[in-house]
């Protein structure tokens, strides 16, 4: 008998110490460290950097600031180009953007510019000082569906512009996946609800708790508004379709439960992660810091097809977390709703599918039964309902805008993960479609009246 499978689930309540192992993994740059290694920047005319960065800040600009200790101007810099810099300074893949394209990074260690960035941003914070004054009132009304990162960027930057902003949210906090779904290990829930507070400031009305298409709709939106963009993120992980799904866990809720109810997270011995992409990665890195004895992920597909970040993947394999490809779930086994293992059966990849990637086959014959006492799915998130619910153009799934942001229905403007049709969805993007979809809205209610 395997004594670790029969054990209960960790309860976490009694784990102050695991709970510790979840705090934000990379400690704030002390003053003297900030001084040190802004001044290692080379302050590159036409800066690769800013290029790389989605929201094209102008990094040496606000690198130079800090290097002459004048950090509200940074945040300033910071702030002009990008309202969520506090959460892309934690979140954001900067070795795939600002510094992957660094110029030092070929030759010596490239510029922090992540953890730089936080730095000018905690400042500001952290004092709570005031960054931006309002443009006086256009008399225009804009409702912003969505609190996420598209959202609160897009509601912020129309507000600054002087325009009416209601900004509707159905959950009971603001800050969309940064306050839900983002581990703490990255960041923590507070730093999302201090940006949307900054945003309130600028004078945004936020309304949780009220979902549109239910209470308002969209056609009362419509009547009262002037323009309307839609923020709505994605929609909850799809369904396997095997037996035994109910015993398997979403991973969202999984990372939602570690962020804001620790104390009730169970967590397993032998746990199991469907999936991997960095939801998936982000799920077993929670399972092994809270004491999960072995943690495996598991994919149908190879280690060549999968969506995580090359460096998030490093990261969980160095927190001890194993990798089981070509592997694809058929089967809960569980007693009374206990679970104790999960069948599977082994892949061949063939001909690429609809997705454009090999397709996973079943090799006939070669089922194995893989121990477990937890199963976490986490294979992405489905397509935001809303569109097909508003009968807007849609490319498969995303809502489909042109290059302003527009919808097919005039008046309605969409931006972040529920138009990302094509490539992977971050933050960064989110928040710079929300900044360009204000200025086109705009120009649509100064040109247009
Ligand atoms: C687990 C996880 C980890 C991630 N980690 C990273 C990371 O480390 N770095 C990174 O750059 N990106 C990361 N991402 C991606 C990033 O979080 C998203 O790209 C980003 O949050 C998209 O912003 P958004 O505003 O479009 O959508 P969301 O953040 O999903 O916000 C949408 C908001 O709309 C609200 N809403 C939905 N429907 C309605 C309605 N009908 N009425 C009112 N409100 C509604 C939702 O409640 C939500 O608050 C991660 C994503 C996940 C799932
Ligand atoms: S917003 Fe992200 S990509 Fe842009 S400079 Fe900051 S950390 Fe880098």
């Amino acid at each position: 008998m395997n004594v670790a499978l029969e054990a209960p689930l960790t309860d976490l309540s009694s784990s102050p110490a695991a709970r510790a192992a979840l705090q934000e993994l990379l400690p704030p740059l002390t003053e003297h460290e900030a001084l040190t290694e802004s001044a290692r920047c080379l302050m590159c005319f036409d800066a690769p950097c800013t290029h790389a960065c989605p929201t094209h800040i102008d990094i040496p600009k606000f690198i130079k600031k800090i290097s002459t200790g004048n950090l509200r101007g940074s945040a300033r810099t910071i702030l002009e180009s990008n309202l969520l810099g506090a959460t892309c300074a934690r979140v954001c893949p900067v070795q795939e953007l600002c510094e992957g394209a660094c110029v030092l990074g070929s030759e010596h260690k490239p510029i922090a510019i992540g953890r730089l960035q936080r730095h000018a941003m905690d400042h500001v914070y952290g004092k709570k000082l005031a960054i931006f004054h309002v443009a006086k009132s256009t008399g225009k009304k804009v409702a912003v569906v969505g609190a996420g990162p598209a959202g609160l960027s897009c509601a912020g930057e129309l507000a600054k512009l002087g325009h009416a902003i209601t900004l509707y949210e159905r959950r009971d906090l603001a800050g969309g996946l940064s306050t839900y779904g983002i581990i703490v290990l990255r960041e923590p829930v507070e730093v999302a609800l201090a940006e949307v507070a900054m945003v309130q400031r600028l004078g945004v009305r936020l309304e949780t708790a009220r979902e549109v298409g239910e209470d308002p709709t969209v056609t009362e939106l419509q009547k009262n508004f002037d323009a309307v963009f839609i923020s709505v993120g994605l929609g909850n992980t799809p369904q396997l379709g095997i037996p035994g799904e109910e015993y398997i866990l979403d991973g969202l809720q999984y990372i939602e439960g570690s962020k804001h109810r620790p104390s009730q997270l169970r967590v397993g011995h032998n746990v199991i992660v469907i999936g991997a992409g960095n939801t998936a990665i982000d799920c077993a890195t929670i399972a092994r810091r809270l004491g999960a004895d072995c943690v495996t992920m598991l994919y149908r597909r190879s280690e060549n097809e999968m969506t995580a970040y090359p460096h998030e993947y490093d990261f969980v394999k160095r927190e001890g977390v194993t990798f089981l490809f070509l592997t694809q779930p058929v089967k809960v086994h569980h007693e009374n709703g206990v679970v104790k293992s999960l069948e599977c059966v082994r892949i061949v990849l063939g001909e690429p599918d609809a997705s454009g990637r090999p397709s996973p086959q079943p090799i006939p014959g070669s089922t194995l039964l893989l121990p477990a006492d937890q199963i976490i799915k986490a294979i992405g998130q489905n397509k935001p309902s809303l569109a097909s619910r508003l009968k807007l153009k849609s490319e498969k799934g995303f809502i489909q805008v042109n290059a302003d942001f527009q919808t097919s229905a005039p008046g309605i403007f969409a931006g972040g993960d529920c138009i990302r049709a094509r490539g992977s969805a971050s933050t960064v993007m989110a928040v710079q479609d929300g900044k360009l979809a204000a200025r086109s809205i705009h120009q649509r209610l100064v040109n247009h009246g």
